[in-house]
């Protein structure tokens, strides 16, 4: 397939990623990821507190909860308590991976990440650069 092709499909994607984002009951950070295996979707997510946990991120001081799960962590860890398995797949990411999710990523087998936003911190998309997954940054979805 030719890049232009493939790039429509990333943005399309990516796009979804973004309506996703918009799930989430954070306020102060809101994020989407989807993963894609072979054309299809087989996973999403947001960023949220775990289940059984109240639907609030922030603590009193307006401070994210240490347990609230990344989108991209909830993603993965969907497609585990699946029958799929991320072996190959692609992650779409409104925003770049943490450090943290940046380890699930690869170990996941996630070949590729499209993401939409540079987080302050690129540490994990220089871990992911280096474990040999490819990483691509687009800013203009339309
Ligand atoms: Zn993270």
């Amino acid at each position: 397939m030719n890049k232009k092709k493939l790039n429509k499909y990333d943005k399309a994607y990516l796009r979804i990623a973004k309506e996703w984002s918009r799930l989430s009951y954070c306020k102060r950070k809101q994020v989407g990821a989807i993963i894609v295996k072979d054309r299809m979707i087989i996973s999403d997510g947001y960023n949220g507190t775990p289940s059984g946990f109240e639907n609030c991120c922030e603590d009193e001081n307006n401070l994210t909860k240490w347990y609230v799960l990344h989108a991209e962590a909830n993603a993965i860890l969907k497609v585990a308590g699946s029958t799929q398995s991320c072996e190959g797949a692609t992650l779409y990411i409104t925003l770049s991976p943490c450090k943290e999710c940046s380890k699930l990523i690869h170990q996941s087998g996630i070949k590729r990440v499209v993401y939409h936003e540079g987080y302050k911190d690129d540490s994990g998309i220089q871990f992911l650069e280096k474990a040999g997954v490819e990483v691509e940054l687009i800013t203009d979805l339309e």
